[in-house]
């Protein structure tokens, strides 16, 4: 925040300065980002709006319908063109009742757990099975078949906090596709400590991802602290065993998960635009996605996200009409499988973008930029790495990667911009119950805003020979 002040103060300034040499001149009318400084703050507005009048709102489920509408009414509110819905049709898996708890050799006790996206029920009556512990998701794939056969599989493996999220994509693997590498194995059951990095009692769900030809089993995800109980259980098994020369005693657990499958239902995109003045220019498309998953108010994931790109597209908007078109992609289904961002594709991946961005990693302050864009375009790359630099932004060194929701489009050849946010307190809340709007630091909710509007505002006037 202090740099944002701190431009503020030389904005005026400058101001003042100018006034004195022209003082006939009439003021100028406010730039997208001096709008982004000290206007009002639609990204704030929208984050409150969804996130208190809609809530959670899993895909294809009557609250994102509920969503939907929320969102037509508020892009039209706003002022913004051709606001429509491209619906889709997608497969839809909801929640039941879940329950889980170790009944031995201990006394017995409940565990806080939230089954994944896709997993299979284990039946209204639950399941009981010895639990095999594996310290890591490479550990499991290591494992002969013999030793997870018949069992209730357990992934360890913390993940870290990293102010990029690095740790995800590694860490992440004992969610995606875990619990389909022990079903191939024959495991009655996964349940894997959390993808996160508190130590709160919340357990955070997300999808995963059975093999066509693998029969899904129930999975879910412990909270952390109870994955650390779990884990002393366990080891007092092994422990007792070792002692005594005899096989360990298994450490048994009861596990209760009840989701269903709904078949194929409606979800839909709903996008916006900013016209632009020239309708030969090429539109720079930016993504969030509408909806969450169903445990918190999906307010750092990712209403933020939509407030965010919403108002940096309107502070443009404002400041006068752009050159290029402004689109914005609220897609309706991420979490479950990225059908929105697919159904976008399929509508409209032929059609040339100038760029693609995405704004889907919480609401802490923007701190690098990377891009992917053509070589003729490292001008425009340096002027926006500048434009951006007074809020606290430096220049990475490594391609722009994009969101899920634009990653069909970045993969057939559309360039990229990502302004990265500090995600150090991201996977503390992402997917828990915890993803709540007091979560939301306004301050830096804004400085996403004003780095948004200063790139965006470049982007949407830039000239076909500064960016093809
Ligand atoms: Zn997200
Ligand atoms: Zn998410």
């Amino acid at each position: 925040m202090k740099n944002i002040r701190r431009t503020v103060r030389f904005a005026g300034i400058a101001a003042l300065l100018l006034t004195t040499v022209a003082s006939t001149a009439s003021p100028p009318s406010p730039s997208a980002v001096e709008l982004a400084q000290k206007g009002d703050d639609p990204a704030w507005a929208i984050t409150e709006g969804l996130t208190t009048e809609v809530g959670p709102r899993q895909a294809a489920t009557d609250a994102e319908a509920a969503a939907r509408r929320w969102a037509l009414t508020r892009l039209t509110q706003m002022g913004f063109q051709n606001v429509r819905e491209e619906p889709f049709m997608m497969q839809t898996w909801v929640r039941g009742d879940e329950e889980a708890s170790l009944i031995g050799p201990f006394q017995p006790q409940k565990l806080h757990i939230a089954a994944l996206g896709n997993s299979a029920s284990t039946g209204t009556k639950g399941i009981d099975g010895d639990i095999v512990y594996f310290a890591s998701y490479d550990a499991l794939v290591a494992a002969p078949d013999a030793a997870v056969k018949g069992k209730i599989v357990f992934i360890d493996h913390q993940m870290k906090a990293a102010q990029d999220g690095s740790g995800y994509g590694q860490y992440g693997r004992a969610r995606f596709t875990g619990p389909n590498v022990a079903a191939k194995k024959g495991a009655i059951a996964t349940v894997i400590r959390s993808i996160g990095t508190d130590n709160h009692r919340v357990p955070h769900t997300g999808g995963t991802n059975f093999d066509a030809g693998v029969k899904p089993i129930p999975a879910g995800a412990l909270s952390n602290p109870d994955a650390d109980q779990l884990v002393r259980q366990w080891q007092r098994t092994q422990a007792t065993g070792a002692a005594s020369g005899a096989n360990p005693a298994p450490l048994r657990m009861k596990l209760l998960l009840t989701p269903r499958n709904l078949g194929q239902q409606r979800s839909g995109n709903v996008i916006a635009e900013v016209s632009g003045s020239d309708p030969a220019a090429s539109p720079v498309i930016i993504a969030c996605h509408l909806d969450s998953w169903d445990l918190g108010t999906g307010a750092i994931d990712d209403a933020a996200g939509c407030g965010i790109i919403t108002a940096a597209a309107k502070h443009v908007m404002t400041a006068g009409q752009p050159r290029r078109t402004i689109r914005l992609l609220w897609a309706g289904a991420e979490e479950v499988g990225v059908f929105g961002g697919k159904a976008y594709f399929d509508a409209h991946g032929k059609e040339k973008h100038a760029v693609a961005m995405e704004s889907d990693f919480g609401a802490d302050r923007v701190w690098r930029v990377d891009f992917k864009l053509p070589d003729s375009a490292k001008a425009l790359s340096d002027r926006i790495a500048l434009a951006v630099a007074p809020f606290g932004v430096t220049r990475g060194a490594h391609p722009a990667g994009g969101g899920a929701d634009v990653g069909a489009l970045i993969e057939a050849g559309t360039p990229a911009i990502d302004l990265q946010q500090d995600g150090t307190r991201y996977f503390d809340l992402h997917h828990t119950p915890d993803d709540t709007l007091d979560k939301v630091d306004p301050v830096q909710l804004r400085q996403n805003v004003v780095a948004w509007t200063a790139t965006l505002a470049i982007l949407a006037n830039s000239s076909d020979a500064e960016l093809p």
